[in-house]
C-alpha cells in the first residue's frame, strides 16, 4: 500500500504516480501545512474546482493560488 501525498490525504481522494496535487505542495515544509493550503482551497474552490484549477496551472510551479492559501493558513 503507498502512501497518499497529503493533499489527497485532505481530500479522502486516491493518489497517482501523476497526482497533480503533490508537486503543487512539495515546496511547503510541513506535511501539515500541505494539508492545511489544500483544505483551504477545497473551501474555496469546491473539491472539483481546485483539481480542475491545478490541472490548468501546470506552467506555474507552484501555482499562485497555492502560494496564498499558503501564505493565509500557514503562518
Ligand atoms: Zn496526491
Amino acid at each position: 500500500m503507498k502512501l497518499s501525498c497529503n493533499g489527497c490525504r485532505v481530500l479522502r481522494k486516491g493518489c497517482s504516480q501523476d497526482c497533480i496535487i503533490k508537486p503543487c505542495l512539495e515546496w511547503i515544509s510541513s506535511p501539515e501545512s500541505q494539508g492545511n493550503a489544500t483544505l483551504f482551497l477545497a473551501k474555496f474552490y469546491g473539491r472539483t474546482g481546485l483539481l480542475n484549477l491545478l490541472a490548468n496551472a501546470t506552467d506555474q510551479n507552484p501555482p499562485a493560488t497555492v502560494v496564498v492559501a499558503a501564505s493565509v493558513c500557514c503562518k
